[in-house]
């Protein structure tokens, strides 16, 4: 990676920024899946018919690598799904009934924590994942990390992608809880690294109260960095702020980084405060069709229709929903797709938005290869792909590619560079697991 900051400059359409978080109502029912995080699922621990209330255990961790899940709502478990009946998708999925009482579990309360085992243990039983949308737990990340070979932990506030504002209004609105986690962190990890915040600084309002609350404390430094997509993405983050490549299939640990969202770290820090595991999640509701668009807080398992009903659609349906921002968000069948841990934003196109763009040949102008954060060749890889050169693709390097979009993006000719970056990489992988006679 020659140079370090490549990218693109999509309209920010940063428009929920600063305004208030506004309660959803409380839904019917909620469907809260037992995967919404990175490794295992986890498995049921209540039945059909039980009373649970807010906080309730209802998904203990189905590995180590996984994330307990608690009740969002009080009320009654209605439905145990093996199969997601929206998506389709092979995952448990609890259907709880609301009473709409949203009674807390009486057992929650503040954690007391003496000791690094107690740190790590708190994390964990909070539900805390990767917030930006990555969904790796949070436990599994900090207790395994080798701080003697640590030098960067670096907190991701840059939000780069657009629409997307629930990380700066952590920053902005809840300084306090990322405050408090980054002392937690600190003073139970004792790690000898460097602690950095990174925001963008289209956030000015955001960094202004990161740099006042961490005033004084040298072991944390607020690193305003420029506006420009993909920069919050990890390797490139990392790359940008610490100068280091991450290899090919190495970890970020590897080399000497660990990278965390910033809402993360407050979730963690207000259930060591309160005891209120992630049941909730803010979130922003925008895009063309969206008559209000607003940051909200919504219990986990929300169905997206009632996000939609509350910030009013101009036109009816949408022709497009997507979880996450624009450029590396989710396509959603359904308007009851549930709310899930990663969903920091949705979405909504009408008719007009949906144009399919007339793709023509790549005219060769480079355009993709100059704001590729990861310094790869997109046509070369859309050769190699169409050619099916398993050798070529991994000459060019693609398991590199973050998906980022960018290089879509720019493009004139409108070539559907992700799409084949992902299938190349699936061929690799099938290729490999062919290989080590997995079929
Ligand atoms: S090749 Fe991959 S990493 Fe590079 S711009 Fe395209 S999507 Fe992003
Ligand atoms: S930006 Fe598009 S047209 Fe230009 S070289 Fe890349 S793939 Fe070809």
């Amino acid at each position: 990676m020659k140079n370090k900051i490549r990218g693109v400059f999509p309209p920010h359409n940063k428009n929920t920024a600063y305004g208030k978080v506004e309660k959803l109502p409380v839904p019917p029912e909620v469907h809260i899946p037992m995967k919404m995080h990175s490794g295992k699922p986890a498995i049921p621990v209540v039945k059909v018919g039980d009373e649970v209330k807010i906080g309730r255990l209802i998904g203990e961790m189905g590995g180590t690598v996984s994330s307990p899940i608690h009740s969002s709502v009080s009320g009654v478990v209605k439905r145990i799904n093996e199969r997601d009946p929206v998506t389709g998708q092979k995952a448990v999925s609890i259907t709880i009934e609301s009473d709409g009482m949203q009674t807390r579990c009486p057992e929650l309360k503040p954690q007391i924590i003496t000791c690094k085992e107690d740190f790590y243990n708190a994390i964990r039983d909070s539900g805390a994942v990767g917030l930006g949308g990555a969904g790796y737990p949070a436990w599994s990340k900090l207790s395994r990390v080798n701080l003697d070979e640590l030098d960067y932990i670096i907190i991701n506030g840059a939000e780069c992608e657009p629409y997307v504002t629930t990380d700066t209004y952590t920053m902005y609105s809840d300084a306090k809880n990322v405050y408090r986690g980054v002392q937690l962190l600190l003073k139970y990890m004792q790690p000898k690294a460097k602690v950095y915040i990174c925001i963008e600084n289209n956030k000015r309002p955001a960094i202004s109260v990161m740099q006042e609350i961490f005033a004084g404390d040298d072991r944390v430094e607020i690193k305003v960095l420029p506006t420009l997509y993909p920069q919050g993405e990890r390797k490139v983050l990392v790359a940008n702020v610490t100068g280091r490549v991450v290899p090919e299939g190495a970890r970020l640990s590897e080399v000497g980084v660990i990278v965390t969202n910033v809402t993360t770290i407050a979730v963690f820090a207000r259930y060591i405060k309160t005891g209120l595991p992630l049941v909730y999640r803010t979130l922003t509701i925008d895009g063309p069709a969206v008559r209000n668009p607003k940051n909200v807080l919504a219990p986990i398992g929300t169905p997206l229709r009632a996000l939609f009903k509350y910030c009013g659609l101009i036109g009816g349906e949408p022709k497009k929903i997507i979880t996450g921002g624009p450029m590396m968000g989710i396509a959603q069948p359904s308007m009851d797709v549930p709310v899930v841990k990663t969903t920091n934003c949705v979405l909504a196109f009408p008719d007009s938005a949906d144009i399919e763009p007339k793709v023509t040949v790549c005219i060769k102008c480079g355009r993709c290869l100059s704001v590729c954060p990861m310094s790869l060749m997109p046509p070369n890889i859309e050769v190699s792909y169409e050619n099916g050169r398993l050798d070529a693709l991994r000459h060019y390097k693609v398991n590199m590619c973050v998906e980022c979009g960018s290089c879509a993006y720019i493009c004139p000719a409108k070539r559907p560079l992700v799409q084949v970056m992902q299938l190349s990489k699936e061929k690799l992988w099938l290729d490999e697991q062919k290989e080590k006679g997995i079929s």
